[in-house]
């Protein structure tokens, strides 16, 4: 894969975008890493209609693909977007060219932790360490270890309380955590296939 080049600068002052360095191979990179053609995308914006996180985001899906087109490597990289993203596919059911929107996000947040970029939101790859070590540990998420964890992580004990404690009397996190029968499968999920 080709190094990072991210643009100098983005706007030009007759509002042109200039690209004095870009990465020529970013939305190649991406489409073979995803498995999904985002130059497909002509704009329409329904996926951002569609999306039910839209108010987190700094670029909505399709500012997100076109950062990607332009070879915007930091940008795309660097955003909010990427993480504020939950993969629910929700966009790509409304995409009328089948673009998997998912995929993109997921492989831009795999990029960002590949190659060090600046994390936008911190709190949300915490929760998703915490996710998965609680998936490798019993082969399922463990909801109520997973906040515990999470909370220590991020020394927020308090907030989301009575959201948690509605939970535990409504009976939707379980107190003890159970192991599936075959976590060896699971385990092996989480070892890179070279080492296998
Ligand atoms: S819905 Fe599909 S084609 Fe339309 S902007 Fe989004 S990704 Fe592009
Ligand atoms: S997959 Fe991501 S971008 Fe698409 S609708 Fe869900 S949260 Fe929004």
């Amino acid at each position: 894969m080709n190094p990072p080049k991210a643009a100098l600068k983005l706007w030009s002052a007759d509002n042109r975008i200039v690209l004095a360095e870009q990465d020529r191979f970013l939305a190649r990179d991406i489409q073979r890493l995803s498995g999904t053609n985002l130059n497909r995308c002509y704009h329409c914006r329904s996926c951002g209609n569609a999306c039910p996180f839209i108010r987190g985001m700094d670029y909505p899906p399709n500012a997100i693909i076109r950062l990607v087109q332009y070879g915007l490597r930091r940008q795309a990289l660097e955003s909010h977007t990427i993480w504020i993203c939950v993969g629910c596919h929700t966009c790509s059911v409304q995409c009328p060219m089948g673009i998997d929107i998912a995929a993109i996000m997921a492989t831009l947040r795999r990029l960002a932790l590949e190659e060090g970029a600046m994390i936008a939101e911190t709190n949300i790859l915490d929760f998703h360490r915490e996710v998965l070590h609680s998936i490798k540990q019993y082969g399922r998420a463990h909801k109520l270890g997973i906040m515990l964890r999470y909370k220590a992580r991020v020394h927020q004990w308090f907030a989301d309380l009575d959201v948690g404690l509605r939970m535990l009397a409504k009976r939707k996190m379980d107190l003890k955590a159970s192991r599936v029968q075959a976590i060896d499968e699971i385990t092996r999920l989480f070892i890179p296939h070279w080492k296998r």
